[in-house]
C-alpha cells in the first residue's frame, strides 16, 4: 500500500479501513467460493476454474495453485463414502441395477464438483494465509 505521498486524510481513511478489515474465515471461503483476502470476489470462473485476479480487490490468484490435492481427497474420501452407501442400498433394498445408475451417477457428479470447489477454495485460502513470501505485486 502506498501511503507516503498521499495526503493525511487519505492515509487516515486507509488506516480506518485497515483497522476494520477482517479476513474471511477459511470455512466461509470454502463454502462460498470467494476470495481469501476480501471475502467478496468470486474465486471461480465456471465450475472449477480459478480466476486470475479477484474482481473486487485485484488479488493475483495465478500463483495460488491447489494442484491435485483436492482431487486426491475427493477420489479417496467420496469414493469410500459412495461405496458404503451403494452397499447399504443394495443389501437393504435390493433394487434393480438401473436404480443404482439413476441414484449414484448424478449424486457422485454433484458431490464431486461441490467437494472439489470447496477443497480447492480451502487450499487456496490456506496458501494465501500461510505462505511466507508475498506473491502480490
Ligand atoms: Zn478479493
Amino acid at each position: 500500500m502506498k501511503t507516503a505521498g498521499q495526503p493525511p486524510a487519505v492515509r487516515l481513511l486507509e488506516d480506518i479501513a485497515l483497522a476494520s478489515w477482517q479476513a474471511p474465515s477459511p470455512i466461509d471461503v470454502a463454502l462460498r467460493g470467494v476470495c481469501p483476502r476480501c471475502g467478496r470476489g468470486k474465486l471461480f470462473r465456471g465450475l472449477l476454474t480459478v480466476v486470475d485476479r479477484c474482481p473486487v480487490c485485484d488479488l493475483d490468484l495465478r500463483a495460488h495453485d491447489a494442484g491435485d490435492g483436492p482431487a486426491v481427497f475427493v477420489i479417496l474420501g467420496l469414493g469410500a463414502i459412495m461405496m458404503m452407501l451403494v452397499f447399504w442400498v443394495e443389501f437393504r433394498f435390493e433394487p434393480p441395477w438401473w436404480v443404482h445408475v439413476l441414484l449414484w451417477v448424478p449424486f457422485s457428479v454433484a458431490a464431486a464438483v461441490w467437494l472439489l470447489r470447496s477443497l480447492k477454495a480451502l487450499l487456496i485460502n490456506q496458501q494465501y494465509v500461510h505462505r511466507s513470501t508475498s506473491l502480490e505485486e
